[in-house]
């Protein structure tokens, strides 16, 4: 696995804390912010996106994911952008990261601060995963 450096891994969480100002969250109050690390080494910010119809609601992990295929995200959110605990990403943003990522090198940052967080890989937050590999 890549081992992220610390200032990387600084970089992510401010990038993710500071997308929660775009988040679009009238409904929840819920904001998100991720940032992503493509394997190119450039940082790709995502934030929440609500809709009224609930269905086209788009998480921050998969507004960042659109962007760009990559090593590493921090994700962080909290009701009305308090950062409490951490904002694991849900069931649907881990599953498109399934698609697009190894389980077992993928580096998930949840963040409450830049100087509290934890570091998991895909496979920690997803065990058995249905992915690609399993269509071959
Ligand atoms: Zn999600």
């Amino acid at each position: 696995m890549k081992k992220l450096e610390e200032t990387q891994i600084q970089e992510l969480i401010e990038k993710a804390i500071s997308m929660m100002d775009h988040s679009y969250s009238p409904y929840s109050h819920f904001h998100v912010g991720a940032a992503l690390l493509a394997k190119n080494g450039n940082v790709y910010g995502g934030c929440n996106i609500e809709n009224a119809g609930y269905t086209p609601s788009n998480c921050a992990e998969r507004t960042a994911f659109f962007k760009a295929v990559s090593d590493a995200i921090c994700v962080v959110g909290g009701m009305n952008k308090v950062l409490k605990e951490y904002a694991a990403p849900c069931g649907v943003c881990r599953q498109v990261m399934m698609e697009f990522c190894d389980p077992d090198t993928f580096q998930i940052i949840l963040a409450t601060s830049k100087d509290q967080y934890e570091i998991f890989t895909l496979k920690e937050l997803l065990p058995l995963g249905f992915g690609p590999n399993n269509l071959k």
